[in-house]
């Protein structure tokens, strides 16, 4: 799989922390013995870790360097938190929101054990971010959203980039970019959960 990225065009940078984070640490233990291949692991109601070479991707379109601040949404199993953690190194980090609060003990549960101390999972609805540590250097949007949520945007440092799948069954993956106004660029066709909350899918809200 590295490999195949690396002829993609996936820099050596994430590969690098792609090699270092153990993903059977963040795998259900009964899918543990799956966890080193290409594809989404389920982990629990519908929600899923996605496939390796979506999260090189995802940080690789964020072109994050040593020493940033980070906001992910979607915190899961805490993986992509993680390989996030990796490249940006000690003296970065991670904020990463989820709104189910299981998903919240077992995300923070798996990092500690693999040894990320720079990031912390939040119990909130990522729709409306986290003013308490913004701006943000880099937003990494992790589930599947209506358009750009707003404070998201505001959130986001001048300068700064954001990767966000757009759309409903199925999306396109934007690099959105803060610099002399907003620029957006599709990159890709991708399929993800739906982000629920204040500016996500209404429909798939139950709480
Ligand atoms: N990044 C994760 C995978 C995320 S799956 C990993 O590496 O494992 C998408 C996650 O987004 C799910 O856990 C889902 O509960 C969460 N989610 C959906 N809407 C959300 C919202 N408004 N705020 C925070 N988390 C949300």
């Amino acid at each position: 799989m590295v490999e195949l990225l690396r002829r993609q065009g996936v820099s050596g940078v994430v590969l690098n922390a792609m090699m270092q984070v153990k993903r059977h640490l963040f795998a259900p233990p009964s899918l543990s013995d799956q966890a080193y291949g290409d594809y989404p692991l389920p982990i629990g109601e519908g929600q899923t870790i996605s496939a390796p070479h979506m999260v090189a991707l995802m940080c690789d379109y964020l072109e994050l360097n040593k020493g940033e601040k980070v906001l992910e949404i979607g915190a899961g199993s805490g993986y992509h938190a993680a390989v996030i953690a990796e490249i940006i190194g000690e003296e970065g980090q991670v904020y990463s929101i989820e709104r189910i609060k299981w998903l919240v003990e077992f995300s923070t549960e798996n990092l500690k054990r693999a040894g990320y101390k720079n990031v912390t999972v939040i119990l909130a609805d990522g729709t409306l971010g986290l003013p308490e540590y913004a701006p943000y250097d880099k937003i990494s949007v992790t589930c599947a959203a209506p358009d750009v949520p707003p404070p998201l945007l505001e959130q986001l440092k001048t300068g700064g980039k954001m990767v966000i799948p757009i759309g409903r069954y199925r999306q396109t993956l934007y690099v959105v970019e803060k610099k002399n106004g907003v620029k957006r660029e599709g990159k890709c066709d991708v399929v993800f959960v739906p982000l629920v909350g204040r500016y996500g899918f209404k429909e798939y809200q139950d709480d």
